[in-house]
């Protein structure tokens, strides 16, 4: 069979190896052996470019990155839920392979048996349920910015996938190779998440100590909301929910 002149989406004529008007790509054969091992190899390692250059950008120019995805492009660099997919697998890796801590936090839950803790991780929910928090302490330290609510929580989730993926990997390949655990896990990596947040959402040009004083300013405000949550927690059940180790 020939080779396709037009895409099969949009039927335009093809010029190169991306439709210029749905953007599809055409490899300009058909499939082969290759592409099944590969297309399996590629989309859990590498997935195109994106993976190492989303992780590259995300580690030296948050901003940009945020804002790329903030202004409303699209399939060039991974989204914030395709990070989230990322974070999980290797959340999966380590859970299995290493031990039941998420970033060195335990939570044990009274009341849940043991069967529904393999289906519920307390550390994950509770993991999880810091990404919205997250988006409030920024919207609450940033709000002359005015951004949108979804632009705090997309920038939480970049975030918080992102760190917490290189910093679980980083503290299992030490673990594996020299038995070291890293206890001090927790307060690196909320450090980072929040240092990096500071440096998505101080305004352009700001000082490194504004920087810095921002990222102090939201981990306060983050206190705050856990002191409340908390405190409405212990006004409800008196015996407690949820203890934190
Ligand atoms: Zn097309």
């Amino acid at each position: 069979m020939s080779a396709s002149t037009t895409c099969t989406i949009c039927q335009s004529e093809l010029q190169g190896d991306y439709c210029s008007s749905c953007g599809q790509r055409y490899l300009g054969r058909r499939v082969n052996t290759w592409d099944v091992i590969g297309g399996w190899l590629s989309g859990l390692l590498a997935p195109e470019r994106s993976l190492p250059g989303t992780l590259r950008q995300l580690l030296a120019n948050p901003r940009y990155i945020v804002e790329n995805y903030w202004s409303g492009f699209r399939g060039y660099y991974l989204s914030p839920s395709q990070l989230v997919v990322y974070m999980l697998f290797v959340f999966g890796l380590h859970l299995a392979l290493v031990n039941q801590k998420i970033l060195g936090i335990t939570v044990s839950v009274s009341g849940v048996s043991d069967s529904l803790k393999t289906f519920f991780s307390p550390q994950l929910f509770l993991f999880l349920l810091m990404i919205p928090m997250l988006a409030l302490c920024t919207a609450a330290v940033y709000y002359r910015q005015k951004h949108s609510f979804p632009e705090h929580f997309t920038a939480a989730i970049y975030l918080f996938a992102f760190w917490a993926t290189l910093f679980t990997l980083l503290h299992d390949m030490l673990y594996l190779f020299s038995g070291m655990e890293l206890g001090s896990l927790p307060l690196w990596f909320f450090g980072t998440v929040f240092l990096w947040s500071a440096r998505v959402f101080s305004p352009d040009g700001a000082a490194w100590y504004r920087v810095l004083l921002n990222a102090v300013l939201s981990i306060l405000v983050l206190a705050l909301l856990f002191a409340i949550l908390f405190g409405i927690g212990y006004l409800l059940n008196p015996e407690g929910v949820i203890k934190q180790e």
